[in-house]
């Protein structure tokens, strides 16, 4: 015991280290270094209460003139780096939309620090000056000329360092857009968390000619003689012989569907590669495109995995990043063609619900030597059918108070049954009291657990949780998610009287399926393995290793901490029921699977969750669970039958190590197993049975 209590203080020491250090993720510059930043004429204004970014006025005449939003984009997007730490620019993006500028106001990307220095980096973001958030602006080539042509601004990128200038071109745009919404108006002010989803549940069997057929996937045709148009009376007239001889035929036939609809994504790639695509996904949106006819919407420079240049699309005049997804499955049913599937990232504020436009270049060239290039954009107006859609909830229901309406009942069935449980467990005696309906009422409670909470409430409680306490130095977030806030308050209060066995034996989801596993498997007949108590005390120590480490990582900035935290399955198993990509589901149903024959292997011996509960219930005060004189000596049946070794052999109960399963209890309290009991009984004198 004294063994324990000495490693709880020293954990509880290196936690409290770990959260008293501060997690570097906000803007570093002052007001004194932004005014040098900016120097007169410029005037640097007051910052922003809504939004961390600094108005930069100009005189002109008498009145002072807006002329960018300055701001760090690491307050807006702070993307990892290579190294784990984000990039930070100093930007100032003009009310047009136009960067004025981009500095480099810190990175610590390898590539940059150790080996190129900084010098390519500075020239680098040298070219975003002039360009604007309503092009499409990509990372070309290194030495690839920066062309520009309207709609498409390509910058050139850096030899060896192309994965670190693709992070600082995603973070530029993404922390651009943040302010374009919120401040110049585009996609009308947008906020990108308030997108429609699709909805999981619309499904009928269907071949293409119906997904066409019913609008889910949409048609378009452009003839030659509708190409040849907008070339009329210009340079470009006549250039394209085939327009003019064949004016009724295509010129383009375009097919667009949203491919992670389930009413397009399964009904054409079947439901295990769709299945995969969601997963590859993670959240991001999938377009498919298709085309036929002369013209393609490939063009000879078109790259698998890049950014299109002749096809664009744009929502509420701000452009919306397609980036070839590199989409390897096929799609038989699909016209011969050109086939792409692009991915949108939910950053760009693309909402499937609105009116978007999906442009497709058309150039023509005249002359040999230096053509000249004449473009024109043909315009599709494409949205997602509104019944694979789920709209976001009404402006007015936003925020924290809005979430706590909305998840009123889930909020309310959950405090019920933390009510019950906790009445349940203060009347341990009578809740055990039946050796055959004890058993019974717990999986009950289990089933509750893992389907209600875990399936439908998402209220896994997680190590990444205490990941953002230490980063953010705040648990705000929890205000957004009531079923997990009012988990998060009852095992912490639960901790000091019952210590981690409430939390850990009755409201984990992930601990209920591996235990409902367990009993599934015990009754299969499947034995288990019985881990020696000299190795079980030993593997039951990595489970602190695997704390130290995530808190580790969550202190240090740089630190891959939620990749770290992987370590826990819950994010696999509960929250993506177990849709994801093939290593994480692989080792959440090892470790489910492997529960079969080690029990709960996870959660004795790796969960850092359950090691963080397990030391700060050290500050239990109460041993509340009842022993006899002869536990330990000379009775072992209740360490014998504790399946978590829980149990010394000397009697006494490790509570940092008890999930308040009660099996003990039930032993104790049944005069057919609890050893005492029945010498006692067979002790007592036989009542006489008089002779007649
Ligand atoms: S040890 Fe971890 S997985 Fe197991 S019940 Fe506790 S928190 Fe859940
Ligand atoms: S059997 Fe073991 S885990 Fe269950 S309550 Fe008793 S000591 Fe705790």
């Amino acid at each position: 015991m004294r063994g324990g209590r000495v490693l709880g203080r020293l954990a509880l020491g290196l936690m409290a280290w770990v959260c008293g250090l501060v997690y570097a993720s906000a803007g570093i510059l002052t007001r004194a270094e932004l005014e040098r930043a900016f120097p007169a004429p410029f005037i640097l204004g007051e910052k922003d209460d809504q939004l961390p970014v600094w108005p930069i006025f100009k005189q002109n005449a008498t009145e002072n003139q807006l002329v960018a939003y300055a701001y760090e984009s690491v307050d807006l997007a702070p993307i990892p780096g290579f190294s784990g730490t984000p990039i930070d620019l100093l930007v100032a993006l003009a009310p047009d939309g136009t960067f004025l500028d981009v500095r480099v106001a810190h990175f610590h990307e390898p590539v940059f620090v150790d080996g190129l220095g900084s010098a390519p980096l500075f020239d680098f973001v040298k070219q975003y000056a002039g360009k604007s958030l309503k092009q499409t602006i990509k990372v070309g080539p290194p030495n690839g000329g920066g062309a520009s042509d309207g709609a498409v601004a390509v910058i050139d990128g850096v030899a060896k360092a192309t994965a670190s200038v693709r992070i600082l071109n995603e973070t530029l745009l993404a922390s651009g857009l943040t302010v374009a919404r919120a401040k110049l108006g585009f996609a009308q002010g947008r906020d990108p968390t308030r997108s429609a989803r699709m909805r999981p549940d619309v499904f009928a069997a269907m071949d293409w000619q119906g997904l066409v057929g019913q609008g889910y996937i949409r048609h378009f045709r452009v003839s030659n003689a509708e190409a040849e148009t907008p070339f009329k009376g210009g340079l470009a007239e006549g250039l394209d012989r085939e327009a003019s001889r064949h004016p009724d035929d295509s010129f383009i036939e375009l097919w667009v569907g949203e491919l992670d609809a389930p009413m397009i994504g399964r009904n054409l790639l079947g439901d295990k590669a769709f299945n995969q695509l969601v997963a590859d996904l993670d959240g991001r949106h999938a377009l498919l495109v298709v085309s036929t006819g002369r013209y393609g919407f490939r063009a000879d420079d078109y790259v698998e995995g890049a950014v299109p240049t002749r096809l664009t699309l744009s929502q509420s005049e701000a452009p919306v990043e397609l980036r070839d997804f590199a989409w390897r499955s096929a799609i038989p049913q699909a016209p011969a063609g050109d086939l792409a599937v692009f991915v949108i990232k939910p950053q760009t504020g693309w909402d499937p619900a609105s009116l978007a436009t999906l442009a497709l270049r058309a150039t023509r060239e005249k002359g040999q030597i230096l053509p000249e290039r004449i473009s024109h954009d043909f315009g599709f107006l494409y949205s997602t059918p509104a019944d694979l859609l789920i709209l976001p909830p009404p402006e007015e229901a936003k925020g924290a108070l809005g979430v706590w309406r909305d998840r009123a009942l889930d909020t309310a069935i959950v405090a019920l049954a933390l009510v019950g449980l906790t009445t349940a467990l203060s009347l341990q005696n009578r809740l055990t009291a039946s050796a055959r309906v004890y058993p019974w009422a717990r999986r009950a409670f289990l089933v509750f657990t893992l389907v209600f909470i875990g399936f439908w409430a998402q209220a896994q409680l997680s190590i990444v949780s205490v990941i953002g306490l230490v980063r953010q130095g705040s648990v705000g977030f929890l205000l957004y998610d009531p079923p997990s806030l009012l988990l998060w308050g009852f095992t912490l209060a639960t901790l000091f009287v019952w210590g981690r066995g409430t939390f850990c034996g009755w409201l984990c989801p992930f601990g209920a399926m591996q235990e409902l596993v367990a009993d599934f498997g015990r009754w299969l007949g499947i034995k288990q393995i019985r881990i020696p108590d000299r190795w079980d005390g030993r593997l039951k120590n990595l489970k602190y290793v695997a704390l130290a480490a995530v808190l580790a990582a969550a202190a240090i900035p740089s630190a891959p901490a939620e990749t770290v935290a992987e370590i826990e399955p819950f994010k696999t198993a509960i929250t993506l029921e177990f849709v994801r990509s093939a290593p994480f589901v692989i080792y959440a149903v090892g470790l489910v699977v492997g529960g079969l024959f080690a029990y709960k292997f996870f959660c004795r011996y790796l969960c850092p969750l359950g090691a963080a509960f397990a030391l700060i219930g050290l500050a239990r005060r109460w041993n509340w669970l009842p022993r006899r004189p002869e536990s330990g000596s000379p009775c072992q049946l209740c360490k014998v039958k504790c399946r978590y070794g829980a149990i010394k052999k000397t009697g006494e109960i490790v509570y940092r190590e008890c999930f308040q399963c009660l099996d003990c209890l039930v032993i104790h309290n049944d005069a057919q197993q609890c050893v005492p009991l029945v010498l006692a009984a067979k002790r007592r004198p036989q009542p006489r049975i008089a002779a007649t």
